[in-house]
């Protein structure tokens, strides 16, 4: 059997769906709205009010809001870039927040806004969503399917995984998306639930964004898991460089 043909038989399955999220600055983004986009005003609904973190008691700052249109949920992610929270879990809860809607509608709709313009404002931006695929992070790989982690050779393994990648046409840049395999900058992690204790589901990675002025540290990104049990429990991680 052909190397390709190998790497096909083993990769392949390991395949999974991510829509890729391209960012525009747009000042239509400052609306509210039930899609996904960066800054501006966040979809709310009745009875909610803006979050302040707990510790430092400032206001949170509306980072984005992501989309699941397989679901049809959307998810608003607020953030305290005075406590710059990394997912550690002796943070206190709440310097970090989402909020999930089921079936969001403009009809439904509750302007919240800040009391005073955050010194941390993103700028607002639309997101164009793109299918692509994602295979998982090298050393993910070495744990989903060890056959096909020692097929590439110790020196260029990363290398050569990722022109592996490229050919199947998987993503390998780091980029914000929703699904598939998260791409590490540190080392790979997993979170658990709060309330089950099972493994949480990646969900989504928020890249640091130019176009939006957002920065997770040196370049970083923030990785978001998901209960599948428990739909609204998130967890957080934040890695950068
Ligand atoms: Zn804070
Ligand atoms: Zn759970």
């Amino acid at each position: 059997m052909s190397q390709t043909q190998l790497l096909d038989d083993l990769l392949n399955p390991l395949i999974k769906p991510a829509l890729l999220l391209k960012l525009s600055n747009s000042e239509q983004a400052e609306q509210a709205s039930c899609a996904s986009k960066f800054g501006g005003l966040p979809y709310a609904e009745a009875n909610e009010t803006w979050a302040s973190c707990p510790t430092c008691k400032n206001e949170l700052t509306f980072v984005a809001q992501i989309k699941l249109p397989a679901e049809n949920s959307l998810h608003t992610f607020f953030y305290c870039f005075d406590c710059f929270p990394w997912g550690f879990g002796d943070e206190e809860k709440g310097q970090w927040l989402i909020r999930s809607y089921q079936n969001p509608n403009m009809a439904n709709y509750v302007a919240i806004a800040p009391s005073h313009v955050s010194e941390y404002e993103i700028s607002a931006c639309t997101c164009t969503e793109q299918s692509v695929k994602t295979l998982p992070d090298f050393n993910d790989l070495e744990v989903l399917s060890p056959e096909a982690a020692q097929i590439f050779s110790e020196n260029d393994r990363y290398e050569d995984y990722e022109v592996a990648a490229a050919e199947r046409g998987c993503l390998t840049d780091y980029a914000t998306f929703i699904g598939g395999y998260p791409k590490w900058i540190q080392s790979e992690t997993t979170k658990v639930c709060a309330i089950c204790g099972d493994e949480m589901a990646f969900f989504a990675q928020i890249d640091s964004e130019d176009n939006a002025d957002v920065m997770w540290g040196d370049s970083g990104a923030v990785y978001l898991f998901r209960c599948a049990t428990h739909k609204n429990e998130f967890a957080l991680e934040l890695q950068c460089y």
